[in-house]
């Protein structure tokens, strides 16, 4: 029976030893990024649930580094899918290599190799650009006729509706902090930094009774599961939100999800949301300093923005306010300026991040262009380290304040503060006894 390995090299990769040296503890950010860290690969799994009859496959997650290469060798694969992102694709390429010499083909996909794809084929005997779902069943096709071509590319984007239900069933039972399943991929939005929304073609949404049925299969193995939904703009530009919260709502699951800061000025739907078991949601604030480009109507003002929040929050729902700092105007000044914003703000989860220009994204063109960007290897795009000349500070500058603003924001006395702050806003929540549960 022919097999693939499925491996996941994604999850954020924190420089936390190094961040440790300026004499820090960052407990919730250490949390988020383990927490992503130990999430689902819900693009591998999606493709596994492709596979026919006739294959047979496993899945390794990441965290298994060090015996990964014989983990793998042991399982004779006849391809090896792997999957990575910015941060983690030189640790896939050296994969490929180790894999090669054992003469097993690897294919590789996601947004890294999608736009990079020439680098991705000195490493990976194919790589797939676009949606791996599009290319998915003509690769295994030509595995079995030993015919694996070196570039794959989907000649258009994959229609969510016909998405495979994920095969949850290769993830360990009990191992799984939180579950992720996929509503909608892209955003109307295109956000100069960002790479997941475009990147993959245009907002696509799964219909509302996809998602029941997804929900219905990861409830076989999760009666009461915690989800993480991995979208890029849940809810944006969607015509049948309600219908798509009803259908949530029929399956008693809390989870995360990841919107738009404007649904918190329709109380109807944020009250669905809530009904539905959203506990959290990430919001984008991203910069006092800046506008960015392509936002749409992010560029709205501070206060709306913080009212529109602090209504989704009295619903129940925890906001985590995403921060970028580094962007063009940034000064020392500015960043004292967002620690005193967050810590008077009533934002009960933070997450402050440095600006990272993505390959792909309109933000690495232009500092392309300008002759900014620094000769760092792709480790360093880890939302942390500073990949790119800023226009005021150094780099040295900006990487030092990041630094003293995360000690200030994530100080025990603020964490405190915000885990109070939750506590009391998953009280209202109408989920609540559920939740304490
Ligand atoms: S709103 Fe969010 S998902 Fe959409 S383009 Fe901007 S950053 Fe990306």
């Amino acid at each position: 029976m022919p097999h693939v390995a499925f491996v996941p090299l994604t999850g954020l990769r924190v420089g936390e030893a190094e961040m440790l040296s300026f004499g820090m503890s960052l407990p919730g950010l250490r949390e988020r990024g383990q927490a992503l860290g130990e999430l689902p690969a819900l693009g591998l799994l999606t493709l596994a649930g492709m596979l026919g009859e006739e294959w047979s496959c496993s899945y390794h997650p990441s965290a298994s580094t060090s015996t990964l290469v014989a983990d793998i060798v042991a399982t004779s694969p006849d391809v090896v899918a792997v999957s990575a992102l910015t941060a983690s694709v030189d640790e896939a390429y050296q994969l490929c290599d180790a894999l090669r010499l054992s003469a097993i083909p690897t294919a590789i996909g996601g947004l890294h190799a999608t736009v990079l794809p020439s680098e991705a084929a000195k490493h990976a005997d194919a790589v797939c650009v676009g949606d791996g779902e599009a290319v998915w069943p003509e690769i295994l096709a030509d595995i079995l006729s030993n015919t694996l071509k070196p570039r794959y590319q989907a000649s258009k984007p994959f229609d969510l509706s016909q998405s495979p239900i994920p095969r949850f069933d290769l993830l360990p039972p009990k191992t799984v902090p939180r579950w992720t399943i996929q509503t909608q991929r892209g955003c109307p939005w295109a956000c100069e930094f960002c790479g997941a929304s475009r990147l993959l073609g245009p907002a696509r949404f799964k219909p509302p009774e996809h998602i029941d049925r997804e929900l219905g299969a990861l409830r076989r193995f999760d009666k009461t599961p915690w989800i993480e939904l991995a979208d890029d703009n849940t809810l944006a530009g969607r015509d049948d939100s309600m219908e798509l919260l009803r259908a949530i709502e029929k399956h008693s699951v809390r989870y995360f999800t990841e919107s738009d800061w404007r649904i918190g000025e329709n109380p109807e739907l944020v009250r669905a949301l809530a009904r539905s078991g959203c506990v959290q949601a990430l919001v984008g604030i991203e910069s006092l300093a800046f506008q960015y480009a392509g936002m749409g109507r992010k560029d709205a003002q501070l206060t709306r923005i913080m009212q529109a929040i602090d209504v989704i929050q009295d619903h129940g729902i925890v906001v985590n306010g995403c921060f970028i700092v580094g962007a063009d105007g940034e000064t020392n000044e500015s960043l004292d300026r967002l620690a005193t914003f967050i810590s008077d703000s009533r934002l009960a989860e933070v997450q402050i991040t440095v600006q990272t220009p993505f390959p792909g994204t309109s933000l690495y063109r232009r500092l392309q262009k300008q002759g900014r960007l620094l000769d760092r290897s792709w480790s360093y795009y880890n939302l942390f380290d500073v990949v790119y000349e800023p226009n005021i500070l150094t780099v040295q500058e900006l990487e030092l304040g990041l630094r003293r603003i995360l000690s200030e924001v994530f100080s025990a006395t603020e964490n405190r503060k915000r885990k109070r702050l939750r506590y009391q806003i998953w009280r209202s929540h109408p989920g609540w006894m559920y939740n304490a549960k």
